[in-house]
């Protein structure tokens, strides 16, 4: 190809474009083998020994994911948790560590009930509040501010880019989970991450099929090759059939990620002057806290993610968290279900799914709109708001 800079949306359907060498394919096969020939003098000269951390189905969807984040180099485990947590498992013993205080609630019960055994000193923290991050920050002892914008399930925006200078003034790094962002509207490493991680299992993927995770570096260092050793030694690998997937879902990210930011911003203005509405939380509302911060380090879009909060002001014990359980007993179109990224929309009272602890007030519905036609998923939460004041 000539020098000329192809857009990440092309080489995104394209999967970077790759042809298999021997059969001049343009779809890889799926690479299955566990254990690669050694040459006859002893050598591995294909570079491939053994394929928990050599095998060729990660390189094409880590390829990329690299060239989509601008990184240098990406590694895929088996799920989001797993590349997360690869991260503080990378860190020593006594290094303090900041956290947003709102964040996927999964890797926050593990850093406060887990990681604290092996010395990690958790300190969680309203991340989208810079001089709080620079309050907090501890010169020399704090090794890794952990950021997620937009953050489940506010969907409060940090700024990467502020924060990022807070963190590298006081010797931390920086990571992103930017799994709702997706690298579409959003490259964290660009606004100064160190490292920024997917749940792949959502819009990387995108079809509901596969459990992935991703975790991009911007540069080479000792930390990242910690991180590579540990998947190599910890075996947190995804396996070639959902590596193969999750390269095929890729190649539809930008339609799909494009359409679901269209349909959130159209199901949030429908519903954020509603009379069963209390409140509606998307980035891409004016009114949103942190819709100045989102309209800077977001290209094209706010994201798929929403919530809604119900109002139980018809019903007659006026129970607002009922309206809201009975709002996703009635829909049937969405799918009442967790997870989010997927075609096909999802609606959640998250403060079931999270229980104590959860930031997720009582009445809070969690929306991750999929690519379906706007105006049946607005029809659909329509009939059933009206019909949980029964
Ligand atoms: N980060 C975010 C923002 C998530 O929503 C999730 C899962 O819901 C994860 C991380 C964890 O990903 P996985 O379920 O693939 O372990």
């Amino acid at each position: 190809m000539s020098e000329r800079k192809i857009n990440p949306a092309s080489l995104a359907a394209q999967a970077m474009g790759w042809v298999d060498d021997k059969t001049k394919a343009i779809v890889e096969p799926v690479h299955l083998s566990t254990t690669y020939i050694r040459d006859a003098d002893n050598q591995y000269r294909s570079g491939r020994g053994y394929a928990r951390d050599q095998n060729p189905a990660f390189d094409q969807a880590e390829a990329l994911i690299t060239a989509l984040e601008g990184g240098h180099a990406s590694l895929l485990f088996a799920s989001g948790m797993a590349a997360a947590t690869a991260v503080f498992q990378a860190l020593a013993p006594g290094d303090h560590v900041l956290a947003p205080k709102v964040m996927y609630w999964s890797l926050r019960n593990w850093l406060m009930n887990f990681a604290t055994h092996w010395g990690l000193q958790t300190e969680f923290i309203d991340m989208t509040d810079t001089e709080a991050l620079r309050r907090s920050i501890r010169p020399g002892r704090t090794r890794l501010v952990w950021i997620e914008s937009p953050a489940n399930p506010l969907w409060g925006i940090t700024d990467i880019a502020a924060a990022g200078e807070v963190a590298h003034a006081g010797g931390a790094l920086v990571a992103v989970d930017s799994t709702v962002a997706t690298p579409v509207l959003s490259q964290p490493l660009s606004l100064g991450a160190d490292f920024v991680m997917h749940a792949a299992t959502k819009y990387l993927n995108g079809h509901s099929d596969v459990v992935a995770g991703s975790l991009t570096t911007r540069a080479d260092s000792p930390f990242w090759q910690r991180v590579r050793a540990n998947r190599a030694y910890l075996g947190g690998i995804v396996g070639p059939f959902e590596a193969w997937l999750l390269t095929r879902g890729m190649r539809t990210l930008f339609p799909r990620v494009r359409t679901a930011c269209a349909g959130a911003q159209a199901i949030a203005e429908h519903f954020s002057q509603h009379p069963l509405v209390e409140q509606v939380l998307y980035p891409g509302l004016p009114s949103f806290h942190g819709h100045q911060v989102a309209r800077k380090q977001m290209q094209g879009g706010f994201g798929g993610m929403l919530s809604i909060r119900v109002r139980g002001n018809k019903r007659k014990d006026g129970n607002a968290e009922a309206a809201a359980i009975a709002t996703a007993a009635r829909v049937e179109l969405w799918k009442r279900a967790t997870s989010l990224g997927g075609v096909e929309s999802l609606i959640e009272h998250r403060a079931s799914v999270e229980g104590p602890g959860t930031p997720a007030p009582t009445d809070l519905l969690r929306l991750s709109v999929g690519i379906e036609d706007t105006s049946d998923l607005i029809a659909d939460l329509e009939q059933a708001l009206a019909a949980s004041q029964t």
